[in-house]
Formats: C-alpha cells, structure tokens, sequence
C-alpha cells in the first residue's frame, strides 16, 4: 500500500532500445516482453514512490510511431491522470523528440510531470544507460515543491539532463548524451541531487486536462537544398490532399528567390496549402524579410516558425490543421506558443 504523501507514478511503456533484447537468430535488437524490465532494474523496488507499470501490447521501434500510438499514450494519461501524479513514457529514442512534441499539443491544461526517457543501449546490457535514465525520469516525475509537481510539463530525460520535449532533437546515435534542446535552456540537470531551472518550467494550470486526438496527417517536409529542382518541387507540391508544408529554409529562414520557386510557392497558397518557414539551422531563429531571399516568403503568406524545431513544427501542424479549417486562423494558432515551443510571450491558454 503506497503511504498517503507518497508519489504516484506509473510508467508506460511504448517500446525502444530501453526494454530490447538481442534476438538469437538474426542479431539483431528486438522488443521484449515488459514484465522484464522490473527484473532487470531490481532498484525501482527502493525508488520512495508507488510505481505502476503499464505496456503497449506491442511494444515497437519508435521508427515505427504514428498518431495512432501517440494517441494511446494520451489515452493511457488521461485514464489514469486523477490516479498518479505523475506519469514516465519509455519510448525508442529515435523519434523521442516528435512524439513528446506531439504529446505537449495534445495534453493542453496539464499540469502533471511527463517524462519521456529511453535509452542508447538495452537494460539488460551491463554498461546501460537505461537505469539511471529511467530511476532519475521516476524520480522527477515525482518530485513536488509545495504540495505541487515541480514540472508539470512534457519533458525528455536524458543522460543527467532534463529538457522541455517540444524543444529537443535527437543529435546524436551513438553517444548517450543524445538529445539537444538548442533554443530552450535545460530544465533541470542530475548532479548529486537535481538542480530544477524553476523560472524557466511552466506554470501550474488551474483548468482540467483536454485531450486532443485530431491529427490531420497530410502534411510534409520540404528540405532545400543547392540545386533543387522545379520538376521535384512541383511533383512535391501535386502530392494528392496536401494541406501543409514545413520547408526547412536556410539560415535564417531563406529560401531561393528564382521566380520559379515562388511561383510553386504561390500556386500552393492559392490550393490552401499552409507553408510553414523552419530553419535548418540548429541553433537560432527565422526572421523573414531580414534577407530580400526571406522578404518574398513573407509577401507570399509563408508563416515564420521562428526557433521551433521541426520536430515540434510537424506535429503541431498536424495538431492544428485536425482542428482549425480557417488559413488564418491556422496561421495565427501556428505562431502562438501552446506549451513553451516558440519564442513568444503571448501563451495560449486554449
Ligand atoms: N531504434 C530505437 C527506437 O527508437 C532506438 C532507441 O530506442 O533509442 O525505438
């Protein structure tokens, strides 16, 4: 029986290399049954919190995310959010970034710590990194000051270092330092003890959690490049029921000023397509119209992304679009920070 003051915290567990074993007969790294990972991390029996554990029937590479598993992660939250006070998603690190993206649009008013965290080689495995990322994700997942979690937000965990989740890219898949949050400081950093960033967390949330589970997946991503080619740019444009575009531009935020490619430009805003303006760089923000190569995006009605990354870009899109139908109105709900994920001061309270 949990002591009344403790923790709550349950653990869902979606699949990646945290709960892998190696299958014999190919070599290869493959899912396994979650039960495990309790025997293999006998630590979480003195970690102080009542931990409970849940797993997708099918626990899968991360590789293989869709909005349909983002959703069950919602639902999961949602069904049990009265019940823990905080939750721990172990997820694939590969699209760790666009999944706890994802989870920040969709969890709006939450006021409960979610920690994503995985890890670079499987628990199982003497020199792992999986153990301290998962008892140290429990541990802030937990954490209260003043009777409240101390970040009630969606995070990513990794390797001693604590970051908002719409704001990370994996960078690195090797090193077990393998995230990144290049615009947004650090949350909180795992030394002796856990240093929080407390004024740079969200703020508590008074209204009850909202779930959103519309996502409008016809979007995509159009990489520049030096020597792209009108025929390519057009047959991406024709792509049958697009409805937005993030375009990775150069810099900060430039794109090439041939005719041509604004035409295509100009020809996907008259089909209502969205275009959303977000910078290879990773470091940075785009400011159209410091460069006459940004100036014609912005006469032509491409909206900025400023400093999100396109992680948090893509899946807000696909988030917005299932649920505004209006181009303005879009528009105006892409610049607009839902949970920390653009530079803005105005947060939306929706
Ligand atoms: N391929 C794995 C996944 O993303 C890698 C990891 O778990 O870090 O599911």
């Amino acid at each position: 029986m949990p002591k009344t003051n403790q923790s709550k915290i349950l653990i869902i567990y979606t699949g990646g290399t945290i709960g892998m074993i190696t299958d014999v007969e190919t070599g290869s790294l493959k899912p396994f049954d979650f039960n495990q990972i309790t025997e293999e991390v006998p630590e979480l029996k003195k970690v102080p919190y009542h931990l409970e554990t849940l797993s997708f029937d099918e626990p899968i590479d991360s590789s293989n995310v869709t909005p349909v598993e983002w959703i069950k992660v919602a639902n999961l939250i949602e069904e049990n959010y009265k019940i823990y006070d905080g939750f721990v998603v172990l997820h694939g690190s590969d699209t760790m970034a666009y999944s706890a993206s994802a989870l920040s649009f969709m969890l709006r008013h939450l006021n409960k710590p979610v920690i994503f965290t995985g890890s670079q080689l499987p628990i199982g495995v003497i020199r792992t990194d999986g153990k301290e990322n998962l008892i140290t994700a429990i541990e802030i997942a937990g954490a209260k000051l003043s009777g409240k979690p101390i970040v009630p937000e969606v995070c990513v965990y990794f390797e001693y270092k604590l970051y908002r989740g719409n704001r990370t890219t994996k960078l690195n898949a090797e090193h077990f330092e393998a995230f990144e949050s290049f615009d947004y400081p650090i949350l909180a950093n795992a030394g002796i003890k856990i240093d929080y960033n407390l004024n740079k967390i969200l703020g508590h949330r008074d209204q009850p959690l909202q779930i959103y589970r519309n996502f409008n997946t016809n979007v995509a991503v159009l990489t520049l490049f030096p020597g792209v080619t009108q025929e390519f740019v057009r047959h991406f444009f024709n792509t049958p029921n697009l409805q937005g575009v993030v375009i990775q531009t150069f810099g900060s935020g430039n794109a090439l000023s041939k005719q041509w490619f604004l035409d295509e430009l100009l020809r996907a805003v008259r089909k209502n397509i969205i275009l959303f303006n977000v910078t290879q760089c990773k470091r940075g923000e785009v400011n159209q119209g410091r460069y006459e190569t940004s100036e014609a995006l912005d006469r032509i009605g491409v909206v900025g992304a400023k400093d999100m990354t396109l992680e948090a870009a893509i899946t807000k899109m696909m988030v917005v679009l299932g649920e505004l139908t209006e181009p303005e109105e879009i528009k105006a709900a892409l610049v607009r920070s839902f949970c920390g994920e653009i530079k803005s001061t105005i947060v939306s309270n929706s």
